[in-house]
C-alpha cells in the first residue's frame, strides 16, 4: 500500500514473482527475486542509518543493480539520486554536496570518479559490482556483503504523496546543473497516464533498456512503467544496435523505446541483419524525431512509432501520440490526462502572457500533477521556472486542436540576418537526403549574418556525403534563409548521456578561433 514508487516493484513482485522482470546479460531475474534482493539492501542501508527524507546518491549503469538500490532506497523513504553516468570526480561532488547526499553507492567500474568524488563531498561510499580487491580497486564497504550481514526490510515505509521520491541533475538553459526534485505523485501518475491511455503496455511485454535509467525518461517511461504491469526489460549498459538487435531477437522484444540517434543505429542494424525483433510499437522522446526517420524505422521494423515530448522536470511525460490513435508524424501529440500544456510569450519575464489562436508560434507552459517540486535549494530558478503556477519549458511551439507540435528549443534558435531559424526544421530535411544518417543544425556566431546556419552531418553506412550537394538538396527545399551555409562532414556527432545530440559542444568545436 501507499502511493509510493516503491510499489512498482514490491506489489508486481507480490501479484507475478516467478514472471521475468530482467533479462540481462543471459540472466533472468523474476520480480520476486528482484524485490528480496532489493529488501535486502534496504536492510543494509536501514543499518547504516538511511531513512525516511535522507539522501541516496548512486553512480550505477543499466545493470540489475540499479533496480535493487533504486527501489531500495525508494523503500525506505529515502529521496534517490541517480548520478549522471559520465559525469567527472568534480562533477560528481558537485552533486553529492549540491544533494546533501547521505551515501554515494557507486559501481565498481565507476570508482575511479567515484572515490575522489565522495571524499572531497565527504560522503560514505558503498559499492556494488565491485572489482575484486585484488585487481586494485580499493577496499571499500560493499553493499551485497552489508545486506547479507543485515535484515531485509519486511514492507516499503509509508510516505505522502507528494513527498520527494527523485532528485534529478538537469543543465537547463543556464550550464549549472540543478536539482529538479520529483515527487512520488508526480511519478506514479505519469505512470498510470501512461498505462491507461498512452503505451498499451501488457504483463506480458518485452521491453527495450538501452537508455539510461540514470534519466527521467528511461526511469520512468521505461523502468517504472514496465514494473507496475509485471513487463520484463531487457537491461543494456551501453547502448550498441547490433548488439541491441540481437538481444531484442533472441528475448523476442515487443516494445522499442529510445531517443532518436538510438532510431538511427537500429534502422543500420536492421539492415545488416536477417530478422528483426516482434515490436508492437516502438515510443521516441528526448529529441525531435525526424519524420524521414520514424517512417525509415516502421519500414525496417514493421511498428508503428509514437512520439511523445518531455522534460525532467515534468515527470518526464507532456504529451504523447496514444497508441490506439492516429499517429500524427512531426507532433508530439496531446497532453496525458490532467495535464495542461499552452502557448505564451517567451519574451515577457515575470508573469505568463498567453498566446491564443491556431498560429501562435512562442513557449510551451505547462501545468498538472507531472511538474517537479522545484530545484533543489534554489528558489530564485525555481520561480523563474514556475509561474503562476505553469513550468515554462524553454520550448518552442504551437498547439492546434490539442495537438502539439514542437518547433525547436528557444536557446538553439538561430537568428540569421534577423530571420529566426529552427534548426529542427532544417535538420528534417536534410535528413531526407538518401546519403544521410544524421543532421545535427546549429548557429555559428558571425560578423556579417549575427549567426550563420552550419550543419554537422554524418553519412549513412556505406554512403558518403557531397557537402555541396546536400545544401543544393536543402536549399531547393526550404526558405533562403534557412538552408546551411556550411555543411561539416563528420564520423559522429557529439552525444550526451541520455544519447541527445550536445547542439552546445558543436557549437564550440566549430566557431572560428577568437585571439
Ligand atoms: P540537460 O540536462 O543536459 O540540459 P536537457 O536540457 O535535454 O538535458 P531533459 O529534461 O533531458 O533536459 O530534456 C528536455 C528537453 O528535451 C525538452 O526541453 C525538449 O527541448 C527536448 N525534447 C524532449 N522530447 C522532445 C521531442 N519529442 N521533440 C523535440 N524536443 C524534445
Amino acid at each position: 500500500g501507499t502511493l509510493s514508487v516503491a510499489s512498482m516493484l514490491a506489489e508486481s513482485a507480490v501479484r507475478t514473482p516467478t514472471r521475468p522482470a530482467l533479462h540481462f546479460m543471459g540472466r533472468t531475474i523474476d520480480y520476486g527475486t528482484l524485490w528480496d534482493e532489493s529488501r535486502a539492501y534496504a536492510g543494509a542501508l536501514r543499518d547504516r542509518g538511511i531513512g525516511r527524507g535522507d539522501r541516496v546518491a548512486m553512480l550505477v549503469p543499466n545493470v540489475p543493480d540499479f533496480p535493487r538500490v533504486y527501489y531500495a532506497a525508494l523503500a525506505l523513504g529515502a529521496v534517490v539520486v541517480p548520478v549522471h553516468l559520465l559525469f567527472k570526480a568534480e562533477e560528481i561532488a558537485y552533486v553529492l554536496r549540491d544533494s546533501g547526499a547521505d551515501v554515494l553507492i557507486a559501481a565498481g567500474p565507476l570508482l575511479v570518479e567515484a572515490v575522489p568524488a565522495a571524499a572531497s563531498a565527504g560522503v560514505p561510499l558503498v559499492t556494488v559490482l565491485t572489482p575484486p580487491v585484488e585487481s586494485g580497486g580499493p577496499d571499500l564497504p560493499r553493499l551485497e556483503a552489508e545486506a547479507a550481514a543485515s535484515a531485509p526490510i519486511e514492507r516499503h515505509v509509508s510516505v505522502r504523496p507528494t513527498d520527494a521520491a527523485t532528485i534529478l541533475y538537469t543543465s537547463g538553459t543556464t550550464g549549472t546543473p540543478k536539482g529538479a526534485v520529483g515527487s512520488h505523485l508526480a511519478i506514479v501518475e505519469q505512470v498510470h497516464c501512461a498505462l491507461i491511455d498512452a503505451f498499451d503496455m501488457r504483463a506480458d511485454d518485452v521491453v527495450f533498456g538501452g537508455l539510461p535509467l540514470f534519466h527521467t525518461f528511461g526511469q520512468t517511461a521505461v523502468m517504472n512503467i514496465a514494473f507496475r504491469k509485471g513487463a520484463s526489460i531487457i537491461l543494456l549498459p551501453k547502448f550498441d544496435p547490433d548488439q541491441a538487435l540481437d538481444l531484442m531477437n533472441a528475448h523476442g522484444a515487443t516494445v522499442f523505446t529510445a531517443v532518436p540517434t538510438m532510431f538511427v543505429g537500429m534502422v543500420e542494424a536492421a539492415a545488416r541483419a536477417d530478422s528483426t525483433p516482434p515490436l508492437r510499437y516502438a515510443v521516441s522522446g528526448g529529441a525531435a524525431l525526424p519524420v524521414a526517420l520514424l517512417e525509415a524505422f516502421e519500414r525496417a521494423y514493421g511498428a508503428e512509432v509514437h512520439e511523445g515530448y518531455g522534460l525532467t522536470e515534468t515527470s518526464p511525460t507532456v504529451s504523447f501520440n496514444m497508441v490506439g490513435e492516429p499517429i500524427r508524424p512531426g507532433t508530439v501529440g496531446r497532453t496525458y490526462w490532467g495535464i495542461d500544456a499552452a502557448i505564451a510569450d517567451s519574451e515577457i519575464e515575470g508573469r505568463i502572457v498567453f498566446l491564443d489562436g491556431p498560429e501562435a508560434l512562442g513557449e510551451i507552459v505547462v501545468r498538472g500533477h507531472n511538474l517537479f517540486k522545484g530545484y533543489l535549494g534554489r528558489p530564485d530558478a525555481s520561480a523563474e521556472a514556475v509561474v503562476d503556477g505553469w513550468f515554462r519549458t524553454g520550448d518552442l511551439g504551437t498547439i492546434v486542436d490539442g495537438i502539439i507540435t514542437i518547433v525547436d528549443r528557444k536557446k538553439d534558435m538561430i537568428v540569421r540576418n534577423g530571420y529566426n531559424v529552427y534548426p529542427t526544421e532544417v535538420e528534417a530535411v536534410m535528413m531526407r537526403h538518401p546519403d544521410v544518417a544524421m543532421a545535427a543544425v546549429f548557429g555559428v556566431a558571425d560578423d556579417t549574418h549575427g549567426q550563420e546556419v552550419h550543419a554537422a552531418v554524418v553519412a549513412l553506412d556505406g554512403h558518403e556525403v557531397d557537402p555541396e550537394a546536400l545544401v543544393a538538396f536543402t536549399r531547393e527545399r526550404i526558405a533562403a534563409y534557412k538552408y546551411p551555409r556550411v555543411v561539416h562532414v563528420t564520423d559522429s556527432l557529439p552525444l550526451g548521456g541520455s544519447g541527445k545530440v550536445l547542439k552546445r559542444q558543436l557549437v564550440e568545436q566549430y566557431s572560428p578561433v577568437t585571439a
